[in-house]
């Protein structure tokens, strides 16, 4: 059945309410409020059980059916226009939960994103071919426990629900014990979806310095982590000459130099970090005899990070010959990257265009539940910017006008999927 023209039709006269999108993101920041103007709402707390609680009686007020799976995940159903919830929705979802200093956007955006649209359907009596529904994943942070993005692997089938439930916090504290004692750990099992948005803020730099306000995001980076292990000599600062020495940390830095040129010289998004290192002994006038350091590599293709990685082992080969060290080189992470639906991506980016906002195509570099998701469903993201890019972080922010404008897009393209059938007249 081709949908798209109703919709189209449909959408072209809806708009979206940005004011009361903007009131429902600020009244879900005021649960875990920090001084600073963030939110610290970690995953399965109490604050957690008030977020839930509050946006869920959105959905129900909207006239949603809301499911509950055994991981915490919550579906919310909009029937489709014969009053069914069990055709495959088209849904729109992301996640609640915060990090510890975490902003009032992230994640938070694409559920009341989703909320918004429902409520533009209704305000002017749109019915829709299939239901439509906002998913919240289950700790996508990853702050609490490990692993990120739980809610949604375990969907997906990247994790058994078993291992996520046996999960535990510092204080010894299992996933599953904090959902029953928040009520959340349900017994329903979630719908597969006929197609999946994820709308978030970028949580980069891109769009706002390109002046650009929709990002149709066409992909996730992969990314591969290492442990690199440098094995030297730990020796006496004074009285050991420098060509006698078999220095760690000096081999380790060569290296970090070398992760940083493979980041600026690969095509394809490509990104290369050292974020941690660990010298021993890590005493000033001895000679580091150990340096134990992780790489991240980033890219948007997987043979290009393929080239990435082999690229950092040559140089490791080549750094222990010179320097006289052993270096170990060990992978510890590898996802793959994500590409998202070629024709979800274009519909946002033509949606964009139509709306008469600027748009491009971005790749994301971090992880989302849309990664997960995108394993089963067509799906894509609309990024919109946010300021200086900063995320993870309390000052975390965005324009009201930005926000609006992807919830426009967002809007236009779940109608598009979901095909809208009776359209009163805007008024
Ligand atoms: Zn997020």
């Amino acid at each position: 059945m081709d949908l798209g023209t109703p919709a189209s039709k449909a959408s072209a006269t809806l708009s979206i309410d940005g004011e009361r999108l903007w009131n429902s993101l600020m009244a879900l920041a005021e649960i875990g409020a920090t001084p600073k103007g963030g939110v610290a709402r970690l995953a399965l707390t109490d604050l957690d059980r008030q977020g839930r609680d509050r946006v869920t009686g959105w959905l129900r007020e909207a006239g949603c059916h809301v499911a509950v799976d055994p991981i915490g995940n919550i579906v919310a159903i909009r029937p489709d226009r014969n009053g069914r919830i069990d055709a495959p929705p088209v849904a729109v979802g992301s996640h609640i939960d915060t990090q510890p200093t975490g902003g009032k956007f992230d994640g938070n955006y694409g559920v009341l994103a989703g909320l918004e649209v429902l409520r533009t359907l209704n305000d002017h009596g749109i019915e829709t071919e299939r239901p439509v529904a906002v998913a919240i994943w289950t700790n996508e942070e990853g702050s609490r426990f490990t692993p990120v993005m739980m809610g949604s692997g375990v969907w997906a089938g990247a994790f058994t629900l078993e291992h996520c439930l046996a999960q535990r916090d510092r204080d010894g504290v299992s996933a599953g014990e904090s959902l029953r004692a928040i009520g959340y750990a349900g017994n329903d099992s979630l719908p597969r979806f006929a197609a999946y948005f994820e709308p978030h803020i970028e949580q980069g730099p891109i769009l706002e310095r390109e002046g650009i306000t929709i990002g149709a995001v066409e992909s996730a980076l992969g990314q591969r982590w290492f442990d690199v292990t440098v094995t030297g000599q730990e020796a006496h600062a004074g009285p050991t000459p420098i060509e006698m020495r078999r220095d760690a940390l000096l081999a380790a830095s060569r290296l970090v130099i070398e992760v940083r040129r493979i980041a600026a010289q690969y095509p394809n998004y490509a990104r290369g970090t050292v974020g941690q290192m660990q010298v021993h002994p890590n005493s000033r006038n001895v000679i580091p005899g150990r340096v134990v350091f992780s790489v991240d590599l980033r890219n948007a293709s997987d043979e290009t990070l393929v080239a990435m990685a082999d690229d950092l082992r040559a140089c490791a080969t080549r750094v222990a010959e010179q320097d006289g060290v052993i270096v170990d080189v060990d992978e510890v992470v590898h996802f793959p990257p994500c590409a998202f639906d070629p024709k979800l991506v274009a519909s946002v980016e033509a949606g964009a265009a139509a709306l008469g906002y600027s748009v491009r195509r971005i790749a994301s570099g971090a992880g989302h539940d849309a990664v997960y998701v995108a394993r089963h469903c067509p799906t894509a993201m609309i990024f919109v910017p946010c300021e200086g890019g900063i995320s993870h972080n309390e000052i975390e922010n965005a324009a009201p006008t930005d926000l609006a404008a992807g919830c426009q897009v967002l809007l236009r393209a779940v109608l598009d999927q979901a095909g809208a059938i009776t359209a009163t007249p805007a008024a």
